[in-house]
């Protein structure tokens, strides 16, 4: 089957933080697992690179827009490989393929009676390119998000009929209730649009910056809807030659951060209804990592705020797998949390090392010491083997609900139990008797099938472990259906260094 993820397209003027990384991350996880059960996978993010902010970034710099998102896009590029992200298509809002497929989608939202021009007038965030309602606005017409001054702004527009979507979007939350993810975004969806809806503007007639609108030059697509376009537009043109549209649309998971819900769980699907296209399966709006600072706060991870626990550093000196891990982790996906250093060692010590790396080298140096390294070819223990192959069905129900964060929970459970299951069976202690041989071949077959089954189990949050450790037990298959413990399926083994070496063991690693 087809399952098609996205991430949000990151604003081209930030600089990557976190936050970006965090969705890269979870969308990252849920293409991996599919992957693992052998689905047709697609992977996009991108960035977002029109809009007044670009426009004056640029112009303070003294350099064209073009120049500018030239620039900063490739920041956002390296960060996927950086994060050991494997998307499939980077997508840039600039590129010449993705404006001719926003044209004709919203030429058809035109020709099929669902635009008009009209004045609007409004409170406008140059840095949300966003005009707020009275609702959204937070004391003195400012934005609660970015803390500045709203601007007054009148100006002619073309709009969309976002109103005559009313009904439509009240059955479409009728019929779907899993259609946003978590229940509590889905509520706050329904909601804004139970409010009743207002049509909102569809162009800007004073920018040059953006997409062109066709049947009047002198205007440009708000840069939300060129935006929003970007899921459906990349796949036209993702494959020289090769238009994937119809094998991947509509969209499995649109991953967004509850700051866009708005555009993406109300604005996005009366769109696609408006343009005669069938609509995404689900968007799972996560929470924001949160940064306790000294005064005990919390505020959103964000670089403009200057709390920024850098992603970059974590990597250089920890790997990417100790962020991935601790992201998703420490923070349940679709909750805010806060992260903080103090609680990344702590992960990083308390779990990483201390359970899954003791786990993956005394389990290797035990089978090199008492057998050669040779994997006794006994059957795994079958009590074991009933605690630990049903993980996978497990893992695999709480992906399909993207619940990043309890699948990784319940996959640990695994890493917990054979550490329990070498203490209770003490192989030191078989390997001293020889008439206790044949105990000591079973356990050690069973701890090696157990590490085998981790390794594919945790393959989504840590992709480079497990790859060590597969290529270690020379089992490097993925697929999920080999999950469970079976007899004969790794020969031979070979000692691995700590995959999580002590912080202050180690130094920074480039
Ligand atoms: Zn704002």
């Amino acid at each position: 089957m087809a399952f098609y993820v996205t991430t949000p397209i990151y604003y081209v003027n930030a600089a990557p933080h976190l936050g970006h990384a965090y969705t890269a991350l979870g969308a990252d996880v849920l293409a991996r697992h599919m992957r693992q059960r052998g689905e047709d996978v697609f992977f996009l993010t991108g960035t977002d690179e029109h809009g007044e902010p670009v426009a004056l970034a640029a112009e303070r710099e003294g350099i064209t827009p073009q120049a500018l998102v030239d620039r900063n896009a490739p920041r956002f590029q390296a960060l996927m490989p950086r994060l050991n992200v494997s998307n499939d298509f980077f997508v840039r809002t600039s590129d010449p393929e993705h404006k001719r497929r926003v044209q004709e989608v919203l030429g058809r939202i035109r020709e099929n009676g669902h635009v008009y021009k009209g004045k609007y007038e409004g409170w406008y965030c140059p840095r949300c390119a966003d005009f707020k309602t009275d609702a959204e606005q937070g004391p003195d017409h400012t934005c609660p998000i970015h803390l500045i001054e709203l601007i007054r702004e009148e100006e002619e527009n073309y709009f969309f009929a976002l109103s005559a979507f009313q009904d439509d979007l009240e059955r479409l939350y009728a019929e779907r209730p899993d259609f946003v993810l978590p229940r509590h975004r889905f509520n706050e969806a329904r909601a804004f649009i139970a409010g009743g809806l207002q049509d909102v503007s569809l162009s800007r007639a004073n920018l040059t910056w953006g997409v062109t609108v066709p049947w009047d030059p002198a205007h440009v697509f708000y840069v939300w809807f060129d935006a929003l376009l970007n899921y459906y537009t990349a796949l036209g043109y993702a494959r020289e030659g090769d238009d994937l549209t119809d094998r991947f649309w509509p969209a499995t998971y649109h991953l967004i951060g509850k700051d866009i819900l708005k555009f993406h769980t109300v604005f996005w699907p009366a769109m696609l209804m408006a343009a005669g296209l069938p609509l995404p399966k689900h968007v799972f709006v996560h929470g924001f990592l949160l940064m306790r600072d000294a005064s005990g706060d919390e505020h959103k991870m964000s670089k403009s705020l200057g709390n920024v626990l850098d992603p970059f550093q974590v990597i250089d000196e920890f790997g990417t797998d100790a962020l991935r891990y601790y992201c998703l982790r420490e923070v349940s996906f679709g909750h805010d949390g806060a992260v903080s250093t103090a609680g990344f060692a702590a992960r990083y010590e308390g779990e990483l090392a201390n359970e899954l790396g003791n786990l993956i080298t005394r389990t290797l140096a035990m089978v090199v010491r008492y057998r050669d390294g040779d994997v006794p070819a006994a059957q795994p223990d079958p009590v074991l083997a009933a605690e630990l192959d049903p993980l996978a069905v497990e893992v695999a129900r709480l992906l399909d609900g993207a619940e990043l964060s309890a699948a990784l929970d319940t996959a640990w459970l695994g890493v917990r139990r054979l550490n329990r299951y070498v203490e209770e069976r003490a192989p030191w202690v078989l390997a001293k008797d020889a008439a206790l041989s044949e105990e000591l071949d079973v356990v050690l077959a069973s701890l090696v099938e157990g590490l085998r089954v981790m390794s594919v189990l945790l393959h989504p949050w840590l992709p480079e472990t497990s790859g060590r450790v597969l290529g270690a037990l020379g089992a490097p298959e993925l697929d999920l259906t080999g999950a469970r413990l079976q007899a004969g399926r790794v020969a031979h083994v070979e000692r691995l260094s700590p995959p999580f070496p002590k912080a202050d063991a180690v130094p920074a690693r480039r």
